[in-house]
């Protein structure tokens, strides 16, 4: 690693930043320096660290759109002072975060890795320092040419480095508790980190870091099963105010053929409600029309979400709903890719 690579460590809280309490004996945040005191090594690492705790440091289940833009904001502020940039957050929301993230910086060239852990740094058998230490030599990491390796939204845990907007949390209980299932890792470390720069991004440097926080979170996410009720769906469709759906089907993008269905969602789309279709499926992608179950899908204006992740799905639309008031800005934009969160 370059002696005078810089790395700020931003820390917002998370089952990383926990210790028990002894009154209750559950885990909650600790402060920043007896946080830090678990993590001595920092001090031996040949890169410069600084230091920025969120104030409170929080769960990851009370993360809400103010909280990506203040994580958005951290990054934007001191983005000419640093190297890279690593995020310490719990691992419940972790890939919304580093989703909506990916969305609000634009142009990104230096690498923006979130991490965390299943135990708190303190006890004893925690995977917090590996995959802290590991974050951060990533973020630090640069090529012969002094370009980094990764310019790119990404969460590091137990040895893998996944594209953040790619990524899914996939166990309560494993230490590989993240897994990008349609798109292939970034990295992978072992005894080195082995780097994958053909399914890495770089931005070709001419246009600077442009950050964009707007969200709209007038959003609902909405999932099919065997016998539905259709007041349940006509419901959550006449929302006050409700701008978009994401809509979890079946397999390849399947939904009953009932003629209610078609009719809800119909009325929704002309009302200029988005309808965004993503499988319940964790690998592969949608492909509507494919059976004969998606077709009147497509005839009600719902739209494919190809191999979105739900957590990109969800930022996705708040990120263009809060960008865009013409439906066609947002329909086009939809279907694109905007960082590498979707194969089309
Ligand atoms: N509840 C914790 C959080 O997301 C879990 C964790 O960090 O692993 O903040």
């Amino acid at each position: 690693m370059d002696q005078k690579t810089s790395v700020l460590l931003i820390l917002t809280g998370g089952t990383i930043s926990m210790g028990e309490d002894p009154a209750t004996g559950a885990l909650a945040p600790l402060d920043k320096e007896r946080m830090l005191s678990h993590l001595p090594e920092l001090g031996l690492l040949p890169v410069n660290i600084s230091v920025v705790a969120f104030d409170p440091m929080i769960d990851s289940s009370d993360v809400d759109t103010d909280f990506w833009k203040q994580i958005a904001e951290s990054i934007r502020d001191r983005y000419d002072e640093f190297d890279g940039f690593v995020i310490l957050h719990g691992t419940d929301t972790m890939a919304y975060s580093a989703s909506a993230v990916s969305f609000m910086l634009r142009h990104l060239a230096k690498p923006v890795i979130f991490t965390g852990s299943q135990l708190p740094l303190g006890f004893l058998r925690s995977d917090a320092k590996e995959n802290v230490l590991n974050a951060i030599e990533i973020a630090a990491a640069k090529d012969a040419s002094g370009r980094p390796m990764v310019p790119e939204v990404a969460i590091f845990f137990e040895n893998a480095l996944m594209r953040g907007n790619r990524t899914t949390k996939k166990s309560t209980d494993n230490f590989d508790a993240f897994y990008s299932y349609n798109y292939p890792d970034l990295a992978k470390s072992g005894v080195h980190i082995k780097y994958e720069p053909h399914v890495i991004h770089y931005e070709d440097g001419s246009k600077p870091l442009a950050v964009n926080t707007r969200m709209d979170n007038n959003v609902v996410v909405f999932t099919l099963f065997p016998g539905i009720r259709e007041e349940v769906v006509e419901s959550l469709l006449n929302v006050p105010g409700l701008r978009a759906i994401i809509l979890r089907t079946f397999g390849a993008g399947n939904a009953p053929r009932a003629e209610w269905l078609y009719n809800v969602l119909k009325s929704a789309t002309d009302r200029g409600i988005v309808i965004v279709n993503i499988s319940q499926c964790l690998t592969g992608t949608v492909s509507m029309g494919r059976y004969e179950t998606s077709l009147h899908l497509q005839r009600a204006g719902v739209l494919s979400g190809f191999d979105m992740t739900l957590e990109t799905a969800v930022t996705k639309l708040m990120h263009l709903l809060g960008n865009y008031s013409n439906h066609e800005d947002i329909v086009k934009r939809l279907q694109m890719p905007l960082c590498g969160e979707v194969t089309i």
